[in-house]
């Protein structure tokens, strides 16, 4: 597989307790845990995007520039669509109002020393307070 330079996930070992909270968020499915610490299972699952990041409380996630195989967008709608029909799709919540990503587009966000999501809708709010 040929490869390119890019970013991708890294996950540092050491810091990892193995929550889950990064599972669900890659909607890719590019991370499982393995032995109870986070992977990057296929690395061609992983866009690099950082979605992940927020969500992880030990700040185990980071984006590193390296040599890895492109994005396979195919794979990755493939992968996401066989998630939603077996229904391995926990859908995420706003913190503020509780709304599903299914309702509105929610975005990470750290706040009160811990990293959750917000949507569209609360985040003028928190802007603007
Ligand atoms: S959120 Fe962080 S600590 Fe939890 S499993 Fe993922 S990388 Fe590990």
């Amino acid at each position: 597989m040929a490869t390119v330079t890019r970013g991708i996930v890294h996950i540092d070992e050491d810091k990892c307790t193995g929550c889950g909270l990064c599972v669900l968020p890659c909607a890719e499915g590019a991370i499982e845990l393995v032995d109870g610490k986070a992977k990057v299972v296929k690395e061609e699952l992983c866009d690099g995007a950082g979605f992940c990041l927020a969500v992880c409380p030990e700040g185990a996630l980071t984006i590193e520039q390296r040599e890895a195989p492109a994005f396979d967008e195919d794979a990755a709608a493939e992968r996401t669509a066989a998630k939603l029909a077996a229904g391995a799709v926990m859908a995420q919540t706003c913190f503020a109002c509780g709304r599903s990503e299914m309702d509105a587009p929610l975005l990470p966000v750290r706040t009160g020393g811990r990293s959750t999501w917000v949507c569209v809708k609360c985040l003028p709010q928190l802007i603007h307070g």
